[in-house]
């Protein structure tokens, strides 16, 4: 009962991109090579990565460190180093960000209309659409409980400040389909661990 240490490199993406590879690898390794005890490959380690904190300078420090550090009883490690990596253009992630946060900003602005109009004194609303008096707790997002009408409880004002809201994530909409990634200076992984055998 020894173990062999096996490793590979990853470069295509952040480390969630990585955690979703590596369980294919594992699955591919067990298929290929067996998936007995002993097997000897990354495939037969406890699922899941263990992320180390610190960045290495170099793959060979990332590498030696998954060497001296890991126990074959645990999960495969990564160890991130600074190196090329594949990644989307700036430009691209700046416009996906700006779009999220266009987003979000949509949403918090419709619940905090919600917020108000529930917190409104008198009990009960009635829908402009279906006439049906509603009581205002039961008021969850800008669609009647009863006819499912839209925005039937938003006033001009409310209904003013989402369409400003809207017109911003609209500006988004147009954005072109992930450009190929490009090879630059970033963040890439050295995978391993000691594989029973
Ligand atoms: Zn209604």
């Amino acid at each position: 009962m020894g173990s062999t240490f096996s490793f590979y490199t990853y470069n295509q993406g952040p480390f969630e991109e990585l955690e979703a590879f590596h369980e294919a690898y594992r699955e591919e390794e067990c298929f290929e090579n067996g998936n007995d005890t002993y097997a000897g490959h990354l495939g037969i380690l406890q699922e899941g990565l263990a992320l180390q904190k610190q960045i290495f300078n170099s793959e060979e420090e990332a590498r030696n460190f998954i060497e001296e550090n890991h126990h074959k009883c645990n999960q495969a490690m990564a160890a991130p180093y600074k190196g090329k990596a594949y990644a989307y253009p700036k430009s691209y992630t700046d416009l996906i960000a700006s779009r999220k946060k266009a987003e979000n900003d949509f949403y918090a602005t419709q619940a905090a209309i919600v917020q108000e109009i529930k917190a409104v004194k008198s009990k009960t609303i009635s829908c402009k659409a279906c006439r049906s008096v509603i009581n205002r707790q039961f008021i969850a997002d800008m669609y009647c409980p009863v006819c499912r009408e839209k925005d039937v409880f938003f006033s001009k004002t409310h209904l003013k400040r989402l369409e400003a809201k809207s017109k911003k994530l609209r500006v988004f909409v147009q954005i072109a389909p992930p450009k190929k990634k490009e090879l630059v200076d970033g963040i890439a992984y050295v995978v391993g661990g000691w594989c029973p055998t």
